[in-house]
């Protein structure tokens, strides 16, 4: 057993305490020293006065430190998981773009080798699919050639082939036959999820009868009010302030949504309905130099700076190079400024990377510091540093 001293972040509260872990799981929490239980652990690790917190749950990440989760071998998913895992995140969903399904499947064999393997990074907690039903007028930076429609046939291949590990979907719901799909996913847990969509409000609304409970990187590629003969029509962003069955994911990394539209988000949905992701690239990890958008080898070359990748002529962005302490960092310091104070601030925070993300793609022993959930935590210092993360129990970064 290992025994973590801190100030724990549990509950919507911050105190001074200890974290017991017997093997992958969390034995006990406690308020104050026990002393007595030190005997019983072989390690006591005490990080006075930085935070303890459940390990950060990021649940839309395409890569990191050059590599990214469809470059194909192992090398870079280690690469990846290990990037992040130094920036806080001890759990991830590995994401997918477009891509043909040979590919796709190649990542299913991947993922399920990696993740049962050893290796010092977050671990896995299913995988992200980021298309191919998106809509051809949102794909941003995905790649037209692999759009596809979602017909049974297609999509009994893919959930065969995914069997157990795809966590999630990301669709675009007007696609004909996307209804259909979002109660599939639903019957069998897995978590559909509205973006790259053009979908007006009245669909959004239908999607989420049909079993649609999030919107992907809520305001970039969705639709948002447009007019039709001078009436004016909302799309999905008004959507996701509209419908409580629609939970949202916010880009926080400081530029893909400005300080007021965070707030706005959070002031509208409440952290209970709102996840930070990285949505991270390859570039994920630096904050200046030359990164490559999409493919090794066919990519686009794009450039890194002000803490985001741009296109080579600074016009549009290129994707985010966010890690989750600077998630936590931008929701303390520009989402939850003017809202809330303290511990209540951070904790808060701190929520929105762990417990929401957990419930939302129905990880149900994750999220909290509580007896028998995994052993998932991040410990970071008041500058949001990050001194250690441990996933399921073992150390997979130490600063
Ligand atoms: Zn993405």
């Amino acid at each position: 057993m290992i025994k973590y001293l801190g100030r724990i972040i549990s509950e919507g509260e911050i105190f001074d305490g200890e974290v017991v872990t017997d093997g992958g799981k969390i034995a006990s929490v406690t308020k104050g020293r026990n002393a007595s239980t030190d005997a019983l652990c072989n390690t006591i690790k005490d990080f006075g006065g930085a935070y303890v917190a459940p390990g950060f749950i990021d649940i839309h990440v395409h890569g990191g430190g050059g590599s990214d989760f469809l470059d194909g071998t192992k090398a870079d998913f280690v690469t990846i998981a290990a990037l992040h895992a130094s920036h806080g995140t001890a759990v991830m969903l590995p994401t997918s773009l477009c891509c043909p399904d040979d590919e796709l499947f190649a990542l299913f064999d991947l993922y399920r080798e990696v993740a049962n393997s050893d290796y010092d990074g977050a671990s896995f907690a299913g995988i992200h699919l980021e298309g191919p039903y998106i809509a051809a007028s949102q794909k941003g930076a995905q790649d037209e050639t692999y759009l596809k429609k979602p017909t049974h046939e297609h999509y009994d291949k893919v959930l065969k082939a995914g069997k157990g590990i795809i966590r999630r979907w990301t669709i675009a719901p007007e696609v004909e036959g996307a209804m259909e799909l979002g109660k599939r996913l639903k019957s069998e847990g897995i978590c559909a999820s509205i973006g790259h969509s053009d979908a007006d409000i009245t669909t959004a609304g239908e999607a989420v009868k049909n079993g649609y409970t999030m919107l992907t990187h809520f305001y970039s590629g969705m639709s948002t009010i447009s007019r039709k003969n001078g009436f004016r029509i909302p799309g999905l962003v008004e959507a996701g302030y509209l419908y409580d069955g629609l939970a949202v994911e916010a880009i926080c990394d400081g530029c893909h949504l400005p300080k007021e539209l965070l707030q706005l988000i959070y002031k509208s949905k409440g952290a209970s309905k709102v996840a930070l992701i990285t949505d991270a690239m390859r570039g994920a990890g630096s904050l200046s130099g030359e990164t490559i958008l999409g493919s090794r080898t066919s990519g686009q070359r794009c450039i890194i700076e002000d803490g985001v990748a741009k296109m080579p002529d600074r016009q549009a962005f290129a994707g985010s190079v966010c890690t989750t302490d600077r998630l936590l960092k931008n929701a303390y310091n520009l989402m939850l400024d003017g809202y809330l104070e303290g511990d209540a601030r951070l904790c808060t925070a701190v929520q929105m990377l762990t417990a929401t993300p957990a419930s939302l793609v129905g990880l149900t022993s994750k999220g909290h510091i509580r007896a028998s959930y995994d052993a998932d935590l991040t410990v970071f210092d008041n500058n949001f540093t990050v001194l250690t993360t441990v996933t399921r129990g073992k150390a997979v970064y130490t600063k």
